[in-house]
């Protein structure tokens, strides 16, 4: 049967690749997936969706989903696209009242969901809902057997694209709209830093509705014909067993695809913490194969980002891998990837997120005068670094908030020279010469001063008595105490000092059991000058993170400080 598929570049891309070669593989089952097929059954899948849309036009239509991690999800998301709609991912995990408000912001008019989570979809589709989208229950597994031969015509992108909800921890969540042209170059970006390549492996362990695990890990490797193979929810030992598989002797894996070496692998800051404390309790001898499978001879790559991190989980994990370097890079959803280290060990600088990505350019605009920081003028004339608003503009910024064109509008700057606004971040960093870094010739966008984030304007720059305190800076600090597990530096509001700056603190209980702030003061007190130092603390058993490994600063400085309001706040 002959089939086509519109000439996005995505499609190309998949098209081009070796149709035998592995696209997706799923770890538990070992089955996988080749891009020949990939291509067959996006076309297929891409036909149910106009069907149960009625046989409608279903260009820029919203087709929002409800798919676990695997091939299926591959295929829906890239069906959507084929279709010329706007694929909002869902995350299974979100209880039934945020799914409502997304079905109901996004106008959706499908609701695609696999046979786990039939259920789900129904409870949510009998809720009120402003626009009744069609329901459309995947097959048990959409890979057809039918052979399809798929050519590629058309070049009109019409609305494709993808639709990702932030995190929303002030407001309700805002649709990001990125279309199909911003995604592809934010994969060609990455692609050319990064250096995917067909024999690249990459062990998937994120969530599916976010920018990390959605244009990072996946959609950029098929667009450079990896192998993509999914093990999710993320659970320690399970990735410590699979990563080490191929270095044991002797052991049974399902099928072939997860006896395939990991070469790349690209997470949040705490799933590194979670490897390194799980690897004491492996067997010896999964110990040594997994220190082997993660040794820079095999695993090419190892990526960090979404969330600050921690100098001692880099350390640590230098010296488990037996001298492999983690690369730090700063993105969002809003704008994908857009500040890189680089792959040379030398140019993956200790608390530095690196250079601007290829296609990116960022500014650095002053937070007290507004003014753009001129390169080369870092540092005023006191000698003290400036710290600005990371701003940013490419063909890899999203194109608008959805439906929302006031948050739109507040979050661009035009400029004055005509090339087109500029996103604001809402982040702030400073930027600093490294001289042993930025040499790689096969890298030249990673030239010059490095940047380091100090954090978000609204949550981590505190202004205490008239200074400015990075929380990021703070944070640093403590964490490279042996004391200190995990730590978040938040502002405490305070009449006198307009804020205080408090940290909240997790024990590493092998190293003590208990610590006042008149401890923690003694121990910063030569890292960290008098005013950047917490004013208060408390030690807590844990500290809340969301799938990403972020923390709602502004919620959980209210419920832990609510004692330290002074009360005279404005
Ligand atoms: P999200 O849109 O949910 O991916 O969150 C993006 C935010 O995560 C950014 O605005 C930053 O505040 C933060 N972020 C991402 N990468 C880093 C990093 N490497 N270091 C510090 N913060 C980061």
């Amino acid at each position: 049967m002959l089939s086509t598929l519109p000439r996005l570049p995505i499609f190309q891309a998949v098209a081009g690749h070796d149709p035998e070669a592995v696209a997706v593989a799923h770890s538990p089952s070992g089955r996988s997936f080749t891009y020949g097929q990939l291509l067959a059954d996006v076309s297929r899948a891409r036909d149910w969706l106009r069907e149960a849309g009625g046989g409608a036009d279903l260009d820029g239509a919203r087709i929002a989903f409800l798919v676990e991690n695997s091939y299926d999800y591959v295929v829906t998301l890239l069906a959507a696209m084929a279709a010329r709609s706007i694929a909002v991912p869902l995350s299974p995990a979100f209880p039934a009242p945020e799914l409502q408000y997304i079905l109901n912001h996004s106008e959706a008019s499908l609701l695609v969901s696999s046979p786990k989570f039939t259920s789900r979809a129904e409870e949510v589709l009998a809720m009120e809902l402003t626009l009744q989208p069609t329901h459309l229950e995947l097959a048990k597994h959409v890979s057809g057997q039918e052979r399809r031969h798929v050519t590629l015509e058309g070049t009109d992108p019409a609305g494709a694209g993808l639709m990702l909800y932030t995190s929303g921890t002030t407001n309700r969540p805002k649709g990001v709209l990125l279309p199909q042209s911003v995604l592809t170059a934010q994969c060609q970006s990455l692609m050319q830093a990064w250096k995917y390549t067909p024999s690249d492996h990459l062990l998937h362990v994120l969530p599916l509705h976010h920018i990390h695990g959605t244009v990072n890990a996946l959609l950029t490797p098929l667009f450079a014909g990896s192998s993509v193979e999914f093990m999710f929810p993320f659970n320690a030992h399970a990735v410590w067993k699979r990563l080490a598989a191929p270095f044991l002797a002797g052991t049974t894996t399902n099928g072939t695809t997860t006896r395939s070496k990991v070469t790349f692998f690209t997470v949040v800051p705490t799933v590194y913490s979670r490897l390194l404390a799980s690897h004491k309790s492996l067997p010896a001898e999964l110990q040594e194969a997994a220190r082997q499978a993660i040794s820079p001879a095999n695993l090419r790559i190892n990526i960090s980002g979404s969330a600050a991190l921690p100098t001692p989980v880099k350390a640590a994990w230098q010296t488990l891998s037996r001298g492999n370097v983690l690369l730090e890079r700063y993105g969002m959803t809003e704008v994908g990837m857009a500040l890189s280290c680089g792959l040379d060990f030398a140019d993956r600088v200790d608390a530095s997120v690196g250079w601007p990505l290829p296609s990116v350019q960022a500014r650095l605009v002053d937070v007290d005068t507004g003014e753009v920081i001129p390169p080369g003028q870092d540092v005023d004339a006191a000698g003290r670094e400036r710290p600005g608003e990371i701003q940013l503009r490419g063909p890899t910024i999203f194109k608008e908030y959805w439906r929302n064109p006031d948050a739109t509008a507040k979050e661009f700057i035009a400029d004055p020279g005509g090339h087109g606004p500029w996103f604001k971040t809402g982040d702030v960093a400073v930027r600093r010469p490294v001289p042993s870094a930025g040499h790689n010739a096969g890298q030249p966008w990673a030239r010059g001063p490095l940047y380091f984030i100090q954090g978000r304007l609204t949550a981590d720059i505190i202004k205490t008595g008239g200074e400015k305190v990075s929380a990021l800076e703070v944070e640093r600090e403590l964490l490279s105490l042996p004391e200190v597990a995990e730590v978040a530096v938040v502002a405490v509001p305070s009449g006198n000092w307009g804020h205080k700056v408090g940290a909240i603190i997790v024990l590493d209980t092998d190293v003590i059991q208990q610590w006042s702030p008149m401890d923690m003061r003694r121990a910063l007190k030569s890292r960290l000058v008098n005013y950047k130092i917490p004013q208060v603390m408390r030690v807590v058993d844990h500290i809340p993170r969301n799938a990403m490994g972020k923390i709602n600063k502004k919620q959980l400085a209210r419920a832990i400080f609510a004692d330290d309001f002074s009360g005279d706040e404005k």
